[in-house]
């Protein structure tokens, strides 16, 4: 059986909470990936699930029928042919999301944007994410119309054009809109079909690599012999470049030393990559796309139970700067249903930086420029979004990004 061996495509989903992304994602890709129990986790972290599928082809039939995820077309029974492998990436709760699309920007390729034609468009939630889409100029989308089993024929209609009022003069004012039934299989094909025919993201083999870190662990047994023990692992998502096999790496801020106390103190990590994978497939080598698994030969102790979520890897001086404090611009996202008073003296906020959720304090504030304290060393790349979120009535909300000047 043919296969291809990495993802070549992130495609993000936003949509409104109660919308049908869960079964949408589990008929595009087999995997329910609903199963974050906590949104925030430890340190704030979100944690992002990632779903991967093969898109295949019939080459004996001939439209939407042709595509499948299974092996054998469903409906002729031939081969299929591995023309796409895809990841789709999905983080818990409207905030969380909404935040993970702002800092997670460089990981996105693609967005499928759901919306339910048994609720009026848009919805407060569909409203913020059009605003999202538009922020970060997210063209390469489709839109998938859920729930169309649940109205009429004309309601379905009067719906999609609602929705097509709705996206005019946006950035996805063009884009495909598919309306479609998951959990019925209804124009699961032609969704397939459309996400084959997206712009795919060019890699630049040549740039330095940059992987953002969104687990990390030991994969040893308790007990296991000395003699046998494998380096610590981390996965994540490549932004750019290309990393092999036997490459020398360098993870910041690295290894923390000192876990307890007011002064955290972090060093370096300099390591080689033992193994690269991606699910259950070797690569020698890996360029962006999918969840990445990176084999090092650092003390495993150090790499357990996450705790190099949030962190860079690449090579020895070629990574973002690690700061604690910067001097940012503020964009205000203007929420409708958030008050936009400006920021308190030593305000808590939590800062989304790649896939780093870090608890930061503002110091400073003047117009739209603030300074802000990290509570912990955290690399950031100049020109990076990364968003905010404001403890608001006792719940953490997106109302903006920072950039960093
Ligand atoms: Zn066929």
């Amino acid at each position: 059986m043919e296969t291809i061996k990495q993802s070549e495509m992130n495609i993000g989903t936003l949509g409104h909470i109660d919308h049908g992304k869960t079964s949408l994602v589990k008929s595009l890709t087999n995997i329910w990936t609903d199963r974050h129990s906590e949104s925030i986790k430890r340190n704030m972290t979100i944690k992002l699930g990632y779903a991967d599928a093969i898109i295949r082809k019939c080459d004996s039939c001939k439209g939407a029928e042709a595509y499948t995820i299974g092996e054998r077309c469903e409906r002729c029974g031939s081969e299929a042919k591995p023309i796409l492998r895809f990841s789709i990436l999905d983080a818990p709760g409207h905030e969380t999301l909404m935040a993970t699309a702002i800092s997670g920007a460089n990981i996105i390729n693609g967005i499928l944007f759901i919306i339910a034609a048994n609720e009026p468009c848009p919805m407060q939630q569909t409203r913020e994410h059009l605003m999202i889409i538009n922020l970060l100029g997210l063209k390469n989308a489709i839109i998938v119309q859920t729930k169309v089993d649940l109205v009429g024929r004309d309601k379905a209609l009067e719906h999609y054009k609602q929705i097509k009022a709705f996206i005019k003069g946006s950035v996805i004012e063009n884009a495909p809109i598919i309306p479609a039934v998951p959990n019925k299989n209804v124009n699961i094909d032609v969704i397939l079909e459309t996400i084959s025919k997206l712009e795919r993201p060019k890699f630049d083999k040549e740039a330095d690599p940059l992987m953002y870190i969104a687990r990390s662990f030991d994969v040893n047994k308790p007990g296991s012999d000395i003699s046998k023990l494998k380096g610590g692992v981390v996965g994540g998502t490549i932004i750019r470049g290309v990393l092999k096999k036997g490459d020398t790496i360098s993870i910041l801020p690295g290894a923390n030393l000192q876990k307890k106390g007011k002064h955290e103190s972090y060093s370096e990590v300099v390591t080689t990559i033992s193994g690269i994978s991606s699910g259950t497939e070797e690569l020698d080598e890996a360029h962006p796309g999918g969840l990445i698994g990176i084999s090092t030969e650092v003390d495993p102790a150090l790499t357990k139970a996450d705790a190099f979520v949030g962190m860079v890897l690449g090579y020895k001086g070629k990574l973002p700067l690690v700061v604690t404090e910067i001097d940012a611009l503020y964009t205000s996202l203007a929420r409708t249903d958030l008050p936009t008073i400006g920021f308190g003296k030593d305000e808590p906020i939590a800062l989304s930086v790649g896939t780093a959720t870090v608890l930061s304090y503002v110091t400073g504030s003047k117009r739209n420029r603030l300074k802000i304290r990290l509570s912990h060393p955290t690399p950031i790349e100049r020109g990076l979004k990364m968003a905010v979120m404001r403890r608001i009535n006792h719940r953490l909300r997106l109302t903006g990004f920072a950039v960093m000047v």
